[in-house]
């Protein structure tokens, strides 16, 4: 019996822990899992370090851009970002390469040139994704979608611990600061704005730990697959 494929759209703004959580769910229930924030990072990695200024070269560009986002690791569930081949996973997660992927994000030639790849993503395997515009633009037919939010506060806390975590040097005033910068330009631009999809599911952790997040996530997720499966949501 054909079935559809499950698309669990998880969107929100930075910071919100949708990365974590939705690792977590994709290895919980052996889905395809695709950052497509990722995609647009790497665009604009490729930008600055060629030089691409103009809509239309930097349409072009998307259009063939040579990303891939691949699970390298399933036991502790580590992907891995490539751009022709090399490992650019670190140098995406800067700040000046997420400061230009939300400038470059409001073009929309460039939106409308990555919709192919997040669409094909996962071939006909169940697929999570996370972004800004998931369930409303690029699956609005999404069985599931999660709109992952927090404020502003706790959101630059976590960021200002996951860079710590690696070592950085971190200001928590100046990333708040960035943050809040990012998330006026997404949710402002007039394509594809960061907005709740009127059917989503919205779940705030500013109070909730990582596995309290996962675990509300997750059982959005278990509801979804117990209406495709038959069986009674209820039970
Ligand atoms: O999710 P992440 O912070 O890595 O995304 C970087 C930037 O890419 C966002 O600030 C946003 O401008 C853009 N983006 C987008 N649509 C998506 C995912 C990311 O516009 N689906």
């Amino acid at each position: 019996m054909h079935r559809d494929r499950l698309i669990v759209a998880v969107d929100g703004p930075a910071g919100a822990g949708k990365g974590s959580v939705c690792r977590a769910v994709a290895q919980h229930f052996d889905m395809a899992y695709l950052d497509t924030g990722a995609i647009y990072r790497a665009l604009a990695l490729t930008a600055s370090r060629h030089g691409l200024e103009q809509p239309e070269q930097l349409a072009q560009c998307a259009a063939s851009l040579p990303f891939a986002f691949v699970l390298t690791d399933a036991a502790t569930a580590c992907y891995t970002a490539f751009l022709d081949g090399e490992d650019v996973t670190r140098s995406l997660r800067d700040e000046s390469v997420g400061q230009l992927a939300s400038s470059l994000s409001a073009i929309p030639a460039i939106r409308t040139a990555l919709l192919g790849f997040q669409r094909s993503y996962g071939g006909g395997q169940d697929t999570v994704l996370d972004g800004r515009d998931v369930g409303t633009v690029v699956f609005p037919e999404a069985q599931l979608k999660i709109f992952l939010t927090a404020d502003l506060a706790s959101r630059a806390k976590r960021r200002a611990l996951e860079l710590q975590s690696r070592g950085e040097h971190v200001i928590l005033d100046e990333i708040q600061r960035c943050m809040a910068g990012r998330d006026a330009r997404d949710a402002a631009r007039s394509h594809a704005p960061l907005a709740i999809a009127v059917d989503a599911v919205v779940i705030d952790t500013t109070c909730l730990t990582l596995e309290q997040s996962t675990t509300r996530v997750m059982g959005e997720v278990e509801r979804i697959l117990a209406i495709r499966d038959g069986g009674d949501p209820s039970t």
